[in-house]
């Protein structure tokens, strides 16, 4: 049986054995283990984890005309709706296809409603 020594050095940490008075305990990690996979089905690819793909946002913001005004691009930059249920969402499946979706979520549940290519429609 090997013995561990009372002072262990690797790289540039020092592992001492035993409890340290001077350093503050580490906070309990928060680890949620009931939270359900996203599933998005690709059109292309089929039912991906969401990791895959990466978030844009909501689809509903249009981007105003060029002369249409500070308050009009403030509020296409940042004025989002943000609705407690259905949203429409841009989501690009960057792992795979590398596709833009137009994706139908609901922000509640997180469920996902309906999944198209957003080249089918126009955005
Ligand atoms: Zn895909």
């Amino acid at each position: 049986m090997r013995r561990i020594p009372s002072r262990h050095i690797i790289g540039s940490i020092v592992l001492r054995a035993g409890n340290s008075s001077t350093k503050r305990a580490l906070a309990p990690r928060q680890i949620c283990s009931e939270v359900a996979a996203m599933i998005i089905s690709c059109p292309h690819c089929g039912p991906r984890d969401s990791s895959e793909f990466y978030f844009r946002g909501e689809a509903t913001p249009t981007r105003p005309e060029y002369d249409a005004g500070t308050a009009a691009a403030t509020g296409y930059v940042y004025g989002r709706i943000n609705p407690a249920g259905p949203q429409k969402e841009h989501w690009y499946h960057a792992a795979a296809c590398r596709s833009w979706l137009l994706v139908e979520r609901d922000t509640r549940t997180h469920k996902f409603l309906s999944v198209t290519l957003a080249s089918e429609q126009g955005r």
